[in-house]
């Protein structure tokens, strides 16, 4: 089935991508920023599944370690078919009071990040002519959001990216897409007060938050051949939200 990469799969939405990825017969490199032990239980609930897991600590945001990364996964594990660009963070904080290193803080994970492991990995696609690459934007990276100036841009960022991405890899077999989830369970929400929560929870159309597994599912489904007319594409899911 191929070997799949998922930035920032010790946790949340990430987490839930490796273990969808590994009950569909992918090999799996799990990264993690610093939770080695949450990464290395999320390694060992895919290993269930059969298939060779390996769970490895590095910085996105650092073009050097990506690319460290990248050599010692090739060696030990060769080419992947799938990468997952999942590694996020929120700093977040009104435009007029937002220190310049929030801003790039979020900029240099999210944005820079994928670009660091799209450009590494895209590379090797190219050259085995063959692969899928998705990464995570946002809605309010289409809408943006009061508060998440830094986090709105970095996503809006990141549809750019993927649409460009698209039109360079399309003709060497590699497709490049993008899924922008809503309000979704997860550590990163988790921390919001109950007051945002609920002005959030009143804006969807469905009343309640999104799960990880909802969004594995649609990141599953671009990664997988059964998608292998589409590229360029933003999915947005956010049971209704903008
Ligand atoms: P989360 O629970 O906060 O998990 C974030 C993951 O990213 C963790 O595995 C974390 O590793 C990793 N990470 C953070 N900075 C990193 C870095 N510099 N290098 C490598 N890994 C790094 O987040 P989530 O809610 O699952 O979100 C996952 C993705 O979906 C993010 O891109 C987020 O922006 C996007 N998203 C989330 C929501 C939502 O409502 N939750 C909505 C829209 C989009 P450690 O565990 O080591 O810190």
């Amino acid at each position: 089935m191929g070997l799949a990469i998922v930035t920032g799969g010790s946790r949340g939405i990430g987490a839930a991508i490796a273990e969808k990825l590994a009950a569909r017969g992918h090999d799996i490199v799990i990264s993690c920023a610093s939770s080695v032990d949450k990464a290395a239980a999320v390694a060992e609930k895919c290993r269930a599944h059969g298939v060779k897991v390996v769970a490895k600590q590095w910085d996105v945001a650092d073009y050097a370690a990506c690319e460290a990364a990248m050599k010692e996964i090739k060696e030990e594990l060769g080419v992947p078919s799938i990468l997952v660009n999942n590694a996020g963070i929120t700093r977040d904080g009104l435009l007029v009071r937002m220190k310049p290193d929030q801003f790039e803080a979020v900029i240099s994970t999210n944005l820079k990040g994928t670009f660091n492991m799209l450009q590494l990995v895209g590379a090797m696609m190219m050259r085995a002519k063959a692969g899928s690459i998705v990464n995570l934007s946002s809605v309010v990276g289409i809408s943006g959001n009061a508060g998440q100036a830094n986090y709105s841009a970095s996503k809006a960022g990141v549809i750019g990216l993927t649409k460009s991405a698209a039109k360079e890899l399309g003709a060497r077999g590699v497709r490049v897409n993008a899924v922008a989830p809503g309000f979704i369970e997860s550590d990163m929400t988790d921390v919001l007060p109950e007051e945002v929560k609920n002005g959030m929870l009143s804006q969807i159309a469905m009343k309640r938050c999104g799960r990880p597994e909802e969004i594995a599912n649609i990141v599953a489904f671009l990664a997988s051949d059964e998608a292998s007319y589409i590229t360029g594409q933003v999915i947005v899911a956010d049971g209704g939200m903008i």
